[in-house]
């Protein structure tokens, strides 16, 4: 009985002792709803796809001009969203989406974030213009075809610098983006060069970065201002985001505000129109809870934003 007993006793000490000695400590619960006031921190992987035959030129300082304006536009400390009109001050947002380039590879191994390789592939082999292409064919984003492989999309955002020129050389297209849900070999988001950045010298129309801003806030759930197929109806064919006003077509170029349509004033200056870079400074919060309801329970970037809270 005796005997019995002391080891009856040891086990309990042993287990108690094991309890003790256990040093990892409590690993905090992910909150279901990220809170109102954390800022998530995303991590860039830029995929620079050089076209050989016409080299662009893209300088590491200019790429990191294009991190600044994301985190001025999406921290709302660009300076002009001071501008917007009076009627929709109010609704001005800070997104609280903060964009780094990464400094640890896919392997672990350090990295600055930038991968530069040069091929005769362009912008146009990201594209699936056609659903029964198979995206084994978008030479863009495969290193075997001469674009470059994603990196895994819960832990990264994945930005492919390629050239997007008509036949005369000139820009056709400034960017597109894969949406949220996307294939993960081509989650992510094409821009040419030169409305990458801040292009002193380049065309006007995307010389202060705002094609980026507008990509990943398609990359992040966002949806044009305007109707599709100028419908005025803020359903399936509007953006889903309620303090955005319904608006029944893109505006381009520089407006004056008010421009009138579907009965109110339109908000032509949210980042989410088409005018040019100039006259587009804003996000509302509607359009920040959109984006950062991806990071909730369920949402689908969760897996990015719980790999960024286990994150040392
Ligand atoms: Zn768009
Ligand atoms: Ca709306």
């Amino acid at each position: 009985m005796k005997a019995n007993l002391l080891w009856i006793v040891i086990v309990f000490m042993s287990l108690v002792n094991c309890g003790e000695s256990d040093l990892v400590p409590e690993q905090e619960p992910i909150p279901d709803i990220v809170p109102e006031d954390e800022i998530i921190t995303i991590p860039v992987v830029i995929h620079v796809v050089n076209f050989s035959p016409d080299p662009f030129d893209i300088s590491d300082d200019k790429i990191l001009s294009q991190i600044d304006v994301l985190n001025e536009d999406y921290r709302k400390k660009n300076s002009d969203w001071l501008k917007t009109p009076q009627e929709f001050k109010n609704l001005v947002a800070d997104v609280g989406i903060e964009f780094v380039l990464a400094d640890v590879d896919p392997q672990g191994n350090p990295t600055m974030g930038i991968i530069r390789t040069s091929s005769d592939v362009t912008g146009f082999d990201g594209i699936r213009f056609d659903q029964s292409v198979p995206i084994e064919n978008l030479a863009l984003y495969f290193t075997s075809k001469g674009g470059q492989d994603a990196w895994p999309n819960d832990q990264y955002l994945n930005i492919w610098i390629a050239d997007l020129s008509d036949r005369n050389g000139e820009l056709s297209l400034a960017g597109y983006a894969n949406l949220p849900g996307a294939d993960a070999r081509i989650d992510g988001v094409v821009i040419d060069p030169r409305a990458f950045g801040i292009n002193s010298s380049s065309e006007a129309a995307y010389s202060l970065g705002r094609t980026a801003t507008h990509e990943i806030g398609h990359w992040l759930n966002l949806r044009h201002i305007y109707g599709k197929d100028g419908s005025c109806e803020d359903g399936e064919d509007g953006d889903l985001v309620e303090d955005t006003p319904v608006q029944q077509s893109q505006n381009l170029g520089n407006p004056v505000h008010p421009i009138f349509s579907c009965g109110n004033a339109s908000m032509f200056m949210n980042f989410m129109d088409r005018v040019d870079d100039k006259s587009m400074y804003m996000f509302t919060i509607g359009q920040r809870n959109r984006m950062r309801n991806l990071f909730n329970k369920g949402g689908l970037r969760r897996e990015l934003y719980e790999r960024l809270y286990d994150a040392p």
